[in-house]
Parts: C-alpha cells; structure tokens; sequence
C-alpha cells in the first residue's frame, strides 16, 4: 500500500501562523517587533536567494529583518567586528550567519563569534553541546522541523529503532539527538558505513541527509517504515528530488516525507520558532 504522505506545506501553513500568533505576543512583550540580521560576505546568487526568502518571510510575520552584507573580499576580522558589534546590541535578537562563507574566510571562528543566545541557527558549539546533553538548546532548523514533521504526525519515536543518513553538524548530528532524546535507538550511519542496506533494514525511522539521489532505494527500507529526506538536489533539468528513491520506497514505506514538499517548507518557519524562542529567552534573562 503507498505511503503516507508526511505534508511539509501543510505544517509550514500551520507553524507559521503559531509563529505569527507568538510574534504579536512577544512583540507586546518588548515593545518592538523581535528582530533578525542576517550576515552575508559576497554576492552568491543561491545566498542572495535564499536570504530574500528569509527577509520576505520576517516581513510578512512582524519581524524586523536587516541584511549586513559585507563585500566578497572581505576580511575575517570585518566579519568578526560584524559579529561581535550585534550581539552587544540589545535589539537584535537573532543572528544568521549566511553559508557557505567565501573560501579565505574560517567558518568555524566565525560562529565561535557568535553570541550561543543569538544563534537562531543553532550552530554555536554551546548549543550543539546542550543538545548532546539533553538539555534545552537552540537547535538547527531543518532537523527541528524533521522532528516536527514526524510528531505532528503521530510518528510513535519511543523505543522505535531509528537510523540517520549523514553526520554533518547542521542536520545529521542533531537529528541523531533529537532522536535520542524523543527515545528512539540511534544509529548514525555515514560514508563509510558498511552495507548501509543491513543497517536500515532494522529500522521503523529511517532520517536521509546525504546529498546524494537515489542513495536510499526501497530494497534498504523495513516494509512499513517512516522515511523523513532532508536531500535537496538540483538535478540537469532544474528539478529538485531528495537522497531516497521516493517512486520505490513510497510503495513499502508508512510514511514518507517527499520532495519538493517534505522537510523544506518547514526549515524556514523552524527559524521564526528559534527567534521568538531566542527573543524570549533574553527578555527573562
Ligand atoms: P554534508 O555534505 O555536510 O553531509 C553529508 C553527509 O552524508 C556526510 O556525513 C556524508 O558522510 C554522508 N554521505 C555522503 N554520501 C554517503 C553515502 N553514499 N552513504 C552514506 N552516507 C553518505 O551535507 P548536509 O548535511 O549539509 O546536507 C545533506 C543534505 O540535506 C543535502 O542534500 C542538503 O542540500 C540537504 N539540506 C536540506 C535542508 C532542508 O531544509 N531540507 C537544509 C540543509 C541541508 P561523511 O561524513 O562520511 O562524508
């Protein structure tokens, strides 16, 4: 029987009204609209993009956006000054940092630079710490909402065996905590993971953030396993499909997210959760 489709527009509609609901709260809250800066070295057209989507987005929910856009060559230290000059200002309440960075410049310093309590992207070290606590953190959009994704369905996670497909810092990794912290059994699978089929044939979750298409094909899925793919791929012909074969797999899967339409729309209304979540928290502070 087809999979359940795990609606990633639907959600987004949701969660953006909640997060609209939650902005005029806070707003009364501090007397001014909570606010967003995004920060951008060069003029990367997918960057520019995608950070007039975030700028449209805050706009439109009562958001304050500024872009700080500094110039392709720009030095580390002008970044850095950049970094350290908004987190002392007391009304911003969030900072982006827009990636991939120029190559001269050191990604890793430069969140170091962060304020932790700023950090809507969850990026911070402090924060990636937290979440490997159990504690509560800033957590990085996409994997928050590929949990959101699975809970507002009513994917059981407790006890359930699941694995993730990937181990980067922004989605692999903390989806393995998330994961573990909601009680599911974790196993992190990665490049060098012999027989990746075997692994995943084990488990009721299975979380694809690979960045390869077609890696997952239904002959690795468990019959009646929830599949969630962060994969976002533009193929030849300006189409985007994800990291799972989604034709295939749909047909053994429960439930699928697919893709366009998946884990996507959901990542940007993660980032309004981790605004008025960040806001919040320094107004109590
Ligand atoms: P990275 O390139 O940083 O990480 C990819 C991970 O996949 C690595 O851990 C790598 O292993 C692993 N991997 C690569 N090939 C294989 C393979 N053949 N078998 C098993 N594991 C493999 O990517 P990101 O985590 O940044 O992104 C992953 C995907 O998610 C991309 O398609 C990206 O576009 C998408 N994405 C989607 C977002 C959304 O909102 N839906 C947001 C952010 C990203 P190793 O560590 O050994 O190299």
């Amino acid at each position: 029987m087809p999979a359940t489709m795990l609606d990633g527009r639907a959600l987004a509609q949701e969660l953006r009204q909640e997060a609209e609901a939650a902005i005029v709260e806070l707003t009364a809250k501090l007397t001014r609209a909570p606010s967003l800066v995004v920060v951008q070295v060069g003029d990367d057209p997918a960057s520019t993009r995608y950070v007039r989507t975030i700028g449209r987005l805050c706009k439109n929910v009562g958001v304050t956006f500024q872009l700080e856009l500094l110039p392709n060559d720009a030095p580390q230290a002008d970044l850095i000054g950049t970094l350290t000059h908004l987190n002392q200002q007391p009304d911003v309440d969030g900072i982006l940092i827009q990636m991939p960075l120029p190559g001269h410049l050191d990604a890793t310093s430069a969140i170091l630079a962060l304020d932790h309590r700023k950090d809507v992207d969850g990026v911070h070290p402090i924060n990636a710490g937290l979440l490997a606590q159990g504690q509560p953190a800033i957590v990085p959009n996409t994997p928050a909402g590929g949990m959101e994704l699975l809970r507002r369905n009513g994917i059981t996670l407790r006890g359930k065996r699941a694995a993730v497909v990937g181990r980067s810092a922004i989605v692999g990794r903390p989806m393995a905590q998330l994961l573990v912290q909601a009680d599911a059994t974790v196993t992190i699978c990665h490049s060098r993971t012999n027989d990746l089929g075997s692994v995943l044939r084990e488990c009721e979750i299975v979380c694809v953030a690979a960045g390869r298409p077609g890696l997952i094909t239904a002959a690795m899925i468990k019959p009646g396993a929830t599949v969630v793919d962060f994969g976002t791929n533009v193929c030849d012909d300006g189409s985007l499909v994800g990291d799972v074969d989604f034709a295939s797999v749909a047909e053994i899967a429960a439930a699928i997210t697919p893709v366009p339409g998946g884990t996507g729309p959901v990542t940007n209304m993660m980032l309004l959760k981790n605004l008025v979540t960040a806001a919040s928290a320094r107004l109590k502070a």
